[in-house]
Parts: structure tokens; C-alpha cells; sequence
């Protein structure tokens, strides 16, 4: 299904102290300035309450980058969905590969990740991908659709959500996939989703991530079934960022 309206996410990743707030704020002012695709910021955990009074009545949506589990309890430096809803933070990015292969989060443990987001009121946004291995052993449509199928929880299908299709081996890196291999996957994406959830689910947008760049965006934003970007190193100057959303 075509998405009409593209979904950017940028992912600050640990980057970003109380200047970086300046970046929010330049952004916005552009966004609000002249209407634009659908615009979202996720930055460290720390700078949520002030990026939420930096971007206060304005387009630009707030978002963290992890949630965990469960709702409160001991489990020391970890940060609830509650807490980020509560510090002005409206979707959540979960799975994302750094935290599959340092943490070494699960398929389940993504899936219990989403149900707390959405107990929170929170957009999960499922982040999914294969290993440059997986790639070149001709896995990655069974990787890609095995985990949609695993880290997509029951819940999910009534609410709004997303699933980024990030390939690892192009985090980062300054490399990216072919457009036929960007769509490739995303139909199987589109597949897992709905063969997980139902019909009522093929609404929700498919964002490309990986070494989105103002030069390459409009292209990838393009290719079929890409409802949006989910964006790193490109989104921490309001500038660059600007560019990609431009191309949306
Ligand atoms: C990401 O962190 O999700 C990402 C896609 O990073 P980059 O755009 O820097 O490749």
C-alpha cells in the first residue's frame, strides 16, 4: 500500500548534551514554518523533557529510543515507557540492531518491550534487519520476516506502529542497499506484518534505515512500500535533516 504521507524519525543514537537542544529547535522552526511530511525526534533519555519544552506546539513528534519491559521495579539505569511518556515522549524506538547485538535483546524480548510501550500510550517503531552474513547467505527475506513475526506483539494490532527495516551491515556505514533490494524486503515486511496481525495492519508504515543521506533520500523515499526513513548520523544537524524531510 502506497503511504501518502512519509513518516522521518531521527535516532540521535548517544549523542547530544543541552546544546544539542539548539538543533531541535532550529528544526522545528522550519518544520512549523511550512508544512511537512510527518517528523519525529528520538534523542538520548536524558534530553526528553527539554527537547518536549523545545519542541512544544509544535510538528515535531518526540520519541525515545528504548524502553524497558516492565512498567516500574529494580532494575537499576533502566528507563520504563511510563518514564519516557511521562518526560513528553510520544512513540518509542525498540530492537534497533545495536541493542540486538550489545544487549542482546531477543525477538520475545522486543515483542514484551511493545506491549509496554503501547500500556504507555507509546508508538512502538520495531526495528528489524539482516547481518551483512545473512545478506550474502541469501537469508535476508527469512531473517527480516521471522523476526517481524517474533517482535510483533499481539497488542499491536489496533494501535498505530511502525517497523523499520534497518539492514546492520548499512548502519552507519555509508552504504545501502539497491532500491530492488530495498523493496524486495520491504514487501516481505508488508507479508510478515500482515500474515502477523491481519489485514488492519497493512496501514502501518514501513520506514527504510541506513545511511540515509540528503543525496540518496529522495530515491529510497520513493521505492515501494518505504513510508519513511528512520534516520542516524544524518539527523543530528537540523540541516542535513532538513534536507532528508525536504526529499520526503
Ligand atoms: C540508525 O541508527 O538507525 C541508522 C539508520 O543510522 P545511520 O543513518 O547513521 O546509518
Amino acid at each position: 500500500m502506497k503511504q501518502s504521507v512519509k513518516f522521518i524519525v531521527g535516532n540521535w543514537k548517544m549523542h547530544g548534551v543541552s546544546a544539542a537542544v539548539s538543533e531541535a529547535l532550529a528544526l522545528k522552526e522550519a518544520v512549523d514554518a511550512s508544512p511537512m511530511c510527518r517528523i519525529a525526534l528520538c534523542p538520548p533519555a536524558t534530553l526528553t523533557d527539554r527537547m518536549r519544552a523545545a519542541l512544544a506546539g509544535g510538528r515535531v513528534e518526540l520519541g525515545g529510543q528504548d524502553c524497558h519491559e516492565k512498567a516500574s521495579g529494580a532494575f537499576t539505569g533502566s528507563v520504563s515507557a511510563e518514564m519516557l511518556a511521562d518526560a513528553g515522549a510520544t512513540l518509542v524506538i525498540l530492537g534497533h540492531s545495536e541493542r540486538r547485538a550489545a544487549f542482546g535483546e531477543t525477538d520475545a524480548l522486543v515483542a514484551a518491550k511493545a506491549e509496554a510501550a503501547i500500556a504507555a500510550g507509546l508508538e512502538p517503531i520495531i526495528c528489524v534487519g539482516e547481518t551483512l552474513e545473512q545478506r550474502e547467505a541469501g537469508q535476508a527475506v527469512s531473517v527480516v520476516s521471522a523476526q517481524v513475526e517474533g517482535s510483533l506483539p499481539d497488542g499491536l494490532s489496533e494501535r498505530p506502529f511502525a517497523v523499520a527495516y534497518e539492514p546492520v551491515w548499512a548502519i552507519g556505514t555509508g552504504l545501502t542497499p539497491t532500491l530492488e533490494q530495498i523493496a524486495e524486503v520491504h514487501a516481505a515486511v508488508r507479508a510478515a506484518i500482515v500474515k502477523r496481525l491481519g489485514e488492519a495492519a497493512r496501514r502501518a508504515p514501513i520506514l527504510y534505515g541506513g545511511s540515509v543521506k540528503p543525496d540518496n533520500a529522495a530515491e529510497i523515499l520513493t521505492t515501494p512500500e518505504v513510508g519513511g526513513a528512520l534516520v542516524g548520523g544524518a539527523s543530528l544537524l537540523a540541516e542535513d535533516f532538513l534536507k532528508i524531510i525536504r526529499a520526503a
